[in-house]
């Protein structure tokens, strides 16, 4: 089993995914993919004349603030646009694929947080009205029994909280959940960057190879989002999962490139 991480950045290639999915699963590969959906909700937002909003957190790391309208807006784009374009383009290809949801049958599960500590500035700000989470729990029992059904799943935040609301939980951690109680072999996480770079500006200094008991060290190369991947890396290899890559969404054969080893694999 492989879990397949795919991005919602600007420059992702959803149907060259999709094309590349349709192979690798024709070759007998089982597969799961997880997608993001962060440029089209921003555009979407923009839209609707709520325009996204990132807050940092004390220990750094970025995440959109996702109030009541935005998680609505969110579960639009994500649950609705992306994850029915993913289904339908596999579908045409020959694929049986299920399109669902982290909070359709409880797929993924974990806390909301209670408030998010935000720095703006030097001052540090506490925001209550914040649906966002953490993937604790997946439903490994669903999921085996739509794969043992034949279908192949497309999944996708929002989770849900054990109160039982949808919470913006992020993808590549929800996807790292996943591939650990699975106990895939691999998780590919497709972005729009050939992988972990030394310099984010410099295709030229991607890092090939980084073994687990260095991600700390490397982790300092990355910012933002960059950070949550490895952080997600860390959490699938110590599930059990044998091998992690983050590569380059953007190519024709983005899943067999990552596969083939070309992106940044984590061991
Ligand atoms: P996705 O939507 O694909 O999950 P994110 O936007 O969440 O992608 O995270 C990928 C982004 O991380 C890249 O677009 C890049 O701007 C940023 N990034 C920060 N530091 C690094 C780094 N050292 N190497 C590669 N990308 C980085």
């Amino acid at each position: 089993m492989i879990v397949v991480k795919v991005g919602g950045g600007e420059g992702i290639d959803l149907d060259a995914v999709c094309s590349d999915a349709a192979d690798v699963l024709k070759t007998g590969q089982k597969l799961i993919i997880v997608h993001g959906g962060s440029h089209e909700t921003n555009l979407l937002s923009a839209r609707l004349g709520k325009p996204p909003r990132f807050v940092r957190s004390s220990s750094g790391m970025e995440s959109r603030y996702t109030d009541r309208e935005t998680l609505d807006i969110f579960t639009m784009v994500y649950a609705g646009k992306i994850n029915k374009y993913i289904v339908a383009r596999l579908q045409c290809l020959g694929i049986n694929a299920l399109g669902l949801s982290g909070i359709d049958g409880g797929l993924f599960k974990g806390p909301r947080k209670p408030f998010v500590k935000i720095v703006e500035g030097d001052k540090v700000k506490v925001l209550r009205d914040d649906f966002t989470g953490r993937v604790e729990q997946v439903n490994v029992g669903l999921i085996r029994l739509l794969i043992a059904a034949g279908y192949t799943l497309v999944l996708t935040p929002p989770a849900l909280s054990y109160e039982g609301e949808a919470i913006n939980g992020d993808g590549d951690r929800g996807a790292a959940a996943l591939a650990a109680s699975l106990k895939a072999e691999r998780l590919v996480i497709l972005s729009n960057v050939p992988g972990l770079l030394k310099d984010v500006h410099d295709a030229s200094t991607l890092i090939s190879h980084v073994p687990r008991d260095e991600i700390d060290r490397y982790a300092e190369y990355a910012q933002g989002r960059m950070k949550k991947k490895l952080l997600g890396a860390r959490e699938a290899l110590g599930g059990g999962v044998s091998q992690v890559v983050i590569a380059d969404g953007r190519t024709l054969r983005p899943i067999s490139q990552a596969l083939e080893g070309k992106g940044t694999v984590i061991y």
